[in-house]
């Protein structure tokens, strides 16, 4: 090494893992050009102290991830690991990573593959550096004068002899332990004024201000002209006439000493700005950080964002502590989105909308969690005024926008809507009551994937759809709930793979669950959803960030010879699908002697049970071609849009699953490879229900995709019909099999039979020709004349005509053989 060590700084091995790393320090006279240190080097610590030894500069690694370090500046005589500068805020630099003193860029900072990741901004060519015992490091140049220092390149920690001059700011780190910028800073404005604000990222919107020294004056004289942290520990506004102004009320009756304490002042992560002293002089380094003052006085209520969240992310609600920082807690049946991220944004843990309201009218979905003087003063809608508490409960209750109801001043009923922004606990607001809506069947929580990346422009064409055929104000809140649920989709599939990543053996998306795991989720297997050909479902609850409420299917032991095999490989395939129209797989576990699936749950049935329910009225026609569209969308993405084309083998009402909103959700796709079933032509591997497979599986036909387009036509007559594709006791001999009854009501020109006494799908009449038509198309004997189910999409969206079917021919064949 090239610089002149004039002594080294043995720390003591025993005191906290911190202190370990300074092992070494140099103190550094003066520092040369070249001068340069290795990230994680052991053998040649490049550690620069202070001459006192107080200050040390280099690299030090991350608590989360010790292969990464930060290059920084921190006291090297105490415990608390503390950095008062860091170098970049966007990378951490990872083990191998150089900084080097150059003449041209001064300190350079360089990862292992020599990209560049940060330097400092020299004005003039750098010669030498130098480490003061204020925590200084300056660079300089020929002559001595400063060219670059770290107290001018300003983070979130003010020193003592440090200043600050208008237009200069700190900003806050992102979190507790992470570098980034974060959304709080203290600005010197122009004006003179020290501010405190947050702003909006990574725009840098600056919001209402929280904090202000007020050092603006109409006689310029008194504005503000310099922040000063004096050598003795004041910390001040200097005006332009020499006057002090304290920075803090608190500041001014404190009385600190430079020479038995540390001092700094810092603005905290979550934008607090305090003052801190920590005793100098133990061998030992102990101590703590005592605040001995903070602005704002209660960043809870002083911090207004108009255009942001608050304090704390989004839903959340901000609780002053002890020691004047916030606190940030989610309401109840509320979840972090980031759970690394306390002070980050809330999510409901339930659905919410209006498009599921409809559906459910008279149900009584949901209840009121009653808060007391807490409030989300900028989410308001709407006021009532003069009003009742009760009628105030009752119009938040019937009114699906509404997510909050605050009641207040004895008459007034304010009505909130998500996201809540700058929620808090304020006792001033008198007893406020608050009144949260939350879903009263709090395990349905799970938010279904609405949005797949791949089908961007399909979504966005229903979205479309979706909009164009609604209200102005309902549009707002459909876009609303699409864009929460795109989010949440993102992070609950990023959350996926990293639960996988740890711990599944199979590398996807997939959870490896333990037989345990799956055992205690289903409470011991004990209540039974259903039954199939391949095994029993139970109903459960498992913990994937939040609680969520599963199907597990255990599979039949008999097949767990033919399954072994390849059971992994299809899972695979089966886990990288997700599609708005299907259940989404989340898990697996394989034992010796078991295998069990865990599936998203639904919570709406089979349907099956929609259609058939004899008791019910039949579901609305809208709503009926809600899922016709739905399980086309699936079906077309199964067969051309997803990595590896899958052929359902099994398309019937009991496998199109109805999610909280009534969406259709296609289920056990996959199943027919993944239980190794021999798509081959004989009847006892037949893969299918009867009444709903095409005729190749009887033939020495090969089986493609069109086998799941001729199970679409007749569940697309079901749908129509609302009546089974077999019927051996309908009272018509003639009306026994679907398909042939409803060629005959097309052919007759009496489709309206078909749907009977159906007054909407009678007031849609070019609609139900449309679809019959498709039908009768879709259930063609020879697979040839079959559309693809792309074809069918177009054809169901109008932009491609329906030509008139043909006879699908000897259609009856088929249930004689199986
Ligand atoms: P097949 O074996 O041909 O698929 P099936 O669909 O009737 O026939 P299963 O798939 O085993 O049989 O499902 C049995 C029942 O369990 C379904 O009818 C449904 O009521 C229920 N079920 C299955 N999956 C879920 C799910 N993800 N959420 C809620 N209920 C489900
Ligand atoms: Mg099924």
């Amino acid at each position: 090494m090239a610089f002149s060590v004039l002594h080294f700084l043995y720390c003591s091995m025993i005191l906290s893992p911190f202190v370990t790393f300074s092992v070494v320090a140099q103190t550094k006279a003066n520092i040369v050009i070249g001068d340069s240190h290795t990230a994680g080097s052991s053998s040649s610590p490049w550690l620069v102290s202070s001459p006192s030894g107080d200050f040390a500069f280099g690299f030090l690694p991350q608590d989360a991830t010790p292969d990464q370090f930060i290059l920084c500046i921190w006291y090297a005589k105490i415990q608390e690991k503390t950095i008062v500068w860091f170098a970049s805020r966007d990378y951490p630099a990872p083990k191998g990573s150089k900084v080097e003193i150059t003449a041209d860029d001064g300190l350079l900072l360089t990862a292992p593959n020599g990209d560049q990741l940060w330097k400092s901004e020299v004005t003039v060519r750098a010669s030498s550096a130098v480490f003061n015992d204020t925590g200084n490091f300056v660079l300089q140049d020929g002559g001595s004068n400063s060219v670059w220092e770290s107290f001018k390149d300003y983070r979130d920690t003010l020193l003592p002899s440090q200043t600050m001059e208008k237009g200069q700011k700190l900003s806050s780190k992102l979190r507790r332990d992470d570098f980034k910028p974060g959304k709080f800073e203290l600005f010197f404005q122009n004006d003179g004024n020290l501010v405190l604000h947050s702003i909006n990222l990574p725009s840098k919107y600056a919001n209402k201000n929280y904090f202000e020294t007020g050092t603006i004056e109409s006689d310029t004289l008194s504005a503000g002209k310099q922040l000063m942290f004096d050598r003795s520990g004041g910390l001040y506004v200097l005006r332009e006439n020499n006057q002090k102004h304290n920075f803090s009320e608190g500041g001014s009756g404190v009385s600190v000493s430079t020479t038995e304490f540390y001092l700094r002042a810092t603005l905290n992560f979550d934008g607090v700005f305090t003052f801190y002293q920590h005793p100098k002089g133990s061998s030992s380094g102990s101590g703590s950080w005592t605040p001995l003052w903070s602005e704002p006085g209660n960043i809870c209520k002083d911090n207004l964002a108009e255009a942001g969240s608050g304090v704390c992310g989004y839903n959340s609600i901000c609780n002053l502590g002890d020691d004047r920082r916030p606190i940030c807690n989610c309401p109840k049946w509320y979840s972090l989105v980031d759970p690394n991220d306390p002070n980050g944004s809330c999510k409901p843990d339930f659905v919410q909308s209006c498009a599921e309201d409809e559906l459910t009218k008279g149900k009584d979905v949901y209840e009121f969690e009653v808060l007391t003087d807490t409030d989300w003063p900028l989410s308001d809608y709407v006021l009532q005024k003069p009003f009742t508490e009760e009628l105030c409960k009752q119009s938040c209750m019937e009114d699906c926008m509404c997510s909050v109801a605050v009641f207040r001043l004895g008459d007034s009923c304010w009505k909130k809507k998500l996201p809540l922004s700058n929620g808090r606990i304020d006792p001033t607001l008198n007893g406020a009551k608050t009144f949260m809506k939350v879903r009263k069947d709090n395990t349905s929580l799970v938010v279904p994937p609405i949005i797949e990346h791949k089908n961007n422009r399909n979504t966005m064409i229903v979205v479309g759809s979706v909009l164009l055929g609604s209200s102005a104000c309902l549009n707002l809140v459909l876009l609303a709930a699409i864009c929460l649920s795109t989010s949440y989709v993102f992070r609950y599939k990023k959350k996926l793979i990293s639960v996988g990543k740890v711990e599944t053996t199979v590398e996807t998306n997939l959870r490896c669950f333990t037989y345990e795991e799956l055992q205690e989720a289903t409470s011991g297997f004990d209540k039974v959803l259903g039954k199939g050909a391949f095994g029993i479902v139970y109903e459960g609850v498992v913990n994937m960030g939040s609680v969520t409420r599963v199907a597990v299917k255990k599979l039949n032991s008999f097949l767990l010879e033919e399954v072994q095999k390849e059971f992994k490989n299809e899972l695979n395939v089966i886990g990288l699908t997700h599609h708005k129209n299907l259940v989404r797989l989340l898990g697996f576990c394989e034992t010796e002697q078991e295998r069990l699936l865990v599936y998203e749950y639904m919570s709406n049935g089979t349907l099956a049970s929609l259609l058939f329910n004899v008791l019910d009225e039949k579901p609305s026609w809208k709503l009926r071609l809600q899922i016709a569209n739905g399980v086309a969308r699936g079906l077309l993405y199964l067969h051309e849009e997803c990595s590896t084309q899958i052929i359902h083998c099994d398309i019937k009402p009991q496998n199109i699953l109805l999610d909280d909103y009534y969406n259709a959700r296609i289920s056990d796709f996959g199943l027919a490879k993944l239980l190794n079933m021999n798509q081959s032509k004989t009847n006892t591997a037949i893969r299918g229900t009867k009444g709903y497979v095409a005729l190749e599986w009887f033939k020495n036909m090969p089986i493609t995709t069109k086998v799941d387009v001729y199970s679409y036509g007749v569940l697309l007559l079901e749908i129509v019909s609302c009546r089974k594709s077999v019927d051996f006791e309908a009272e018509d001999e003639q009306k026994a099999i679907l398909t042939e009854w409803a060629y005959d009501c097309y052919t007759e020109g009496v489709i309206h039979d078909l749907v009977e006494n159906d007054q909407e799908a009678l007031d849609d009449k070019k609609t139900l020709e449309k679809l019959v038509m498709i039908a009768l198309w879709c259930v063609q004997e020879d697979p040839g004349l079959r559309p693809t189910m792309r074809n069918v999409t177009q054809m169901l969206e109008g932009v491609v005509e329906v030509q008139v079917p043909p006879c699908p021919s000897q259609i009856s064949v088929q249930y004689s053989l199986v």
